[in-house]
């Protein structure tokens, strides 16, 4: 049926996916061929179905730990896409990304580019609070990325900021340093993903702030010149 058609094909992304992170090579699956441009938006899975198919997920070890399953915030009209690692503890009690210092540090970022919070979608790269605060592990990375994949291809944002390793490194399928992959854009699936540093490592690091300041100036440029 016509309109099952989404659905379906957000499964078979998210099983070609699911193989090419188990390193199936063979598929040979590449950004031009998953990428779904002639998917109107109308056609392309909403979040509301997305977040309803996470249901209350159960489907790695993060669960246990959790209070809340912490999808996203903001709105899927956007030009710009968020990503960061994982929920931290401020945001599990809230069930909403960035909330907590890092957050407010966000939000500046944010407002720097003359955006606001509510015109920009913000999510992570696992849903659930790893315990401390842990670095998500590749279990579990592979257990929620398809995930925000979904996300990202029901959006489809003209621009991705990927804040910090564990976000650059799963969206670019890479295991390149977040250093050296920070600055200029990468292609994901025919969107324009700009890494930069994390903002809980910005607090650490305050000189690191000229860095992404320059980051984010890159990201308005383009998505000024793109309109
Ligand atoms: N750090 C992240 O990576 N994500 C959050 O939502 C909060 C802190």
């Amino acid at each position: 049926m016509p309109e099952d058609r989404p659905f379906y094909l957000a499964q078979l992304k998210e099983r070609l996916q699911y193989y090419k992170e188990m390193g199936i090579d063979g598929l040979s699956v590449t950004g031009s061929m998953l990428k779904p441009s002639s998917l109107s938006q109308s056609e392309r899975e909403s979040l509301e179905i997305i977040r309803a198919d996470l249901g209350d997920c159960q489907r790695c070890k993060l669960c246990s730990g959790r209070t809340n399953i912490v999808f996203g915030s903001g709105t899927s009209q956007t030009k710009l896409v968020f990503v960061g690692e994982g929920p931290g503890a401020d945001e599990d009690a809230q069930g909403l990304p960035f909330v907590g210092a890092a957050g407010q540090l966000l939000t500046k970022i944010i407002e720097a580019i003359q955006l606001t919070r509510d015109q920009v979608y913000i999510c992570n790269i696992v849903k659930c609070r790893p315990p401390s605060n842990r670095t998500p592990e590749e279990d579990e990375i592979a257990a929620c990325s398809p995930f925000l994949f979904r996300q990202i291809e029901s959006i489809r944002p003209q621009v991705i900021c990927c804040l910090g390793a564990v976000a650059a490194q799963t969206v670019l399928g890479t295991k390149t340093a977040v250093g050296k992959l920070r600055g200029r854009f990468h292609d994901y699936r025919g969107i324009q993903v700009m890494p930069t540093w994390h903002p809980a490592y910005l607090l650490r690091n305050p000189a690191a702030k000229r860095d992404v300041w320059d980051d984010v100036k890159k990201i308005k440029a383009l998505l000024d010149e793109l309109g």
